[in-house]
């Protein structure tokens, strides 16, 4: 990549943040045509890897954003990358500070798919969502700086757009039937065309009576407690009642969560054919990929899956044997852009559409990269999308936001969020460690979410 000294002073303020209006202009333009002809540039050198460090922050109550920043020997130019795992934030911080700073340091931050796949396999072991995490961090960085350096958009390097703005889904719940209603009706008041419904949350634990454990004085008295009899009963009657209400207009999706046992999500799936359902989320857990052909044969109901998987072995059979109609991979838990892209790009042979998970314990870096890859890809099918509350839209100048239903990104080199680290030190992560909480059936058997 060869650039002149006048551009890339230009570049580094983008990377300080400070020259994101500036840089909105594209190359060719006024601001850039100063350049000297390519033939009498010198050759820059190879731009190094400097420091490769966490930031964990929690503007957002209950959520342990972990960004990575990867600095360079350019003075000011540095990428961001999400690495949020909001379970285990302290994990992936060692990841960062004791594997990937060491082995990144010196490296070219321009060959991004060396330094992915390098780094990949350093650990030997692979594929668990710590190191993926870590792994996207670093990732999304480098094409956060691969984008600043072009003085383009990360989608511009992906191929450009394939649409305006990026279409989202909203989620609405409510504990009875009527508050539903109300949020949902809120939801499409703020222009939303795809709206998700739960009934009181994952599984509608409230309608569950009995936790016989707890009298038993089994498990903690902070597990929770669903059955899945009253839940397979109320979502035909919630998908009923929302149609009945809302009419054929309205796009619903609703979310298993992966609660039930295998042959109730094909049942229940069989059972919502008939209000066309945009997707049904996550019908099977990870461990039971076996039964998604089972599945497929049994209905037609579009299926999204895939926020837990960490391996390529989890979602290459899936698409290419057309069992899935999304996948919907949580980007850093698969290792960032570079694999995302691959996986967009293995589903589109198999017509099937993107949903990325896009909940909000994706940081707005993670947000700002599902949505690049969204706006450049033909097979993109919905995002998942939510709104930060002021305090994060401040930590992270840039933050997408939504309008109309439509996710919008800065426009601007790189990723377009930038981060204030001072203001983000103001955040620290809460002191509860951020445990999934076990729920648990009437016997006290754990429920895999
Ligand atoms: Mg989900």
């Amino acid at each position: 990549m060869q650039m002149n000294i006048s551009r890339r002073r230009l570049l580094g303020l983008a990377g300080m943040g400070l020259g994101g209006a500036l840089l909105s202009s594209r190359p060719g333009s006024e601001v850039l045509g100063s350049e000297q002809p390519q033939s009498t540039q010198k050759p820059a050198g190879p731009l190094k890897i400097t420091k490769v460090r966490p930031i964990l922050t929690s503007p957002q109550p209950g959520v342990r954003f972990v960004v990575v920043k990867v600095e360079t020997s350019e003075p000011g130019l540095y990428g961001l990358g999400c690495a949020t795992f909001n379970q285990r934030p302290l994990a992936v911080k060692a990841a960062v500070e004791e594997y990937l700073d060491p082995f990144c340091r010196g490296r070219d931050a321009d060959n991004i798919e060396d330094i992915w796949q390098t780094a990949y396999t350093s650990s030997y072991w692979r594929n668990g969502p710590v190191l993926n995490n870590a792994l996207s961090g670093l990732d999304q960085a480098l094409w956060d700086i691969k984008g600043k350096r072009a003085g383009l958009p990360v989608y511009q390097l992906l191929g450009g757009k394939c649409r305006f703005a990026v279409v989202c889904y909203a989620h609405a719940s409510g504990r009875t039937l009527e508050q539903l209603a109300e949020n949902v009706q809120a939801k499409k008041e703020q222009g939303f065309r795809h709206i998700r419904i739960q009934l009181g949350g994952y599984g509608s634990p409230h309608l569950s009576g009995g936790a016989d454990f707890r009298e038993s004085g089994f498990g903690s008295a902070r597990d929770t407690h669903m059955d899945a009899g009253p839940y397979l009963k109320s979502v035909p009657q919630m998908f009923e009642y929302i149609r009945s209400k809302f009419g054929d207009e309205l796009n619903l999706l609703h979310d298993i969560h992966e609660r039930v046992e295998p042959v109730e999500a094909i049942n229940l799936c069989k059972e919502l054919e008939k209000y066309r359902p945009f997707f049904i989320e996550d019908p099977l857990a990870p461990e039971a990929i076996g039964y998604f052909r089972m599945l497929r044969h049994q209905t037609c109901v579009p299926i999204a899956m895939g926020e837990l998987f960490n391996s390529p072995h989890e979602w290459i059979g899936l698409i290419s044997e057309r069992l899935i109609d999304f996948i919907r991979v949580h980007i850093s838990q698969v290792g960032g852009l570079s694999v995302a892209r691959k996986i967009a790009a293995l589903a589109e042979w198999f017509q099937v559409r993107t949903a990325w998970h896009g909940p909000a314990d994706v940081s707005p870096v993670g947000h700002a990269a599902n949505a690049h890859l969204d706006l450049a890809i033909h097979n993109f099918g919905i995002q998942e999308a939510v709104a930060f509350n002021q305090a994060t839209q401040d930590v992270f100048p840039g933050c997408p936001t939504l309008k109309n239903g439509y996710l919008q990104i800065r426009e601007a080199p790189g990723l377009g969020v930038d981060i204030d680290e001072p203001l983000a030190r103001k955040f620290p992560l809460p002191e509860h460690p951020g445990y999934w909480e076990p729920v648990r059936r009437r016997d006290g058997t754990t429920v895999r979410p």
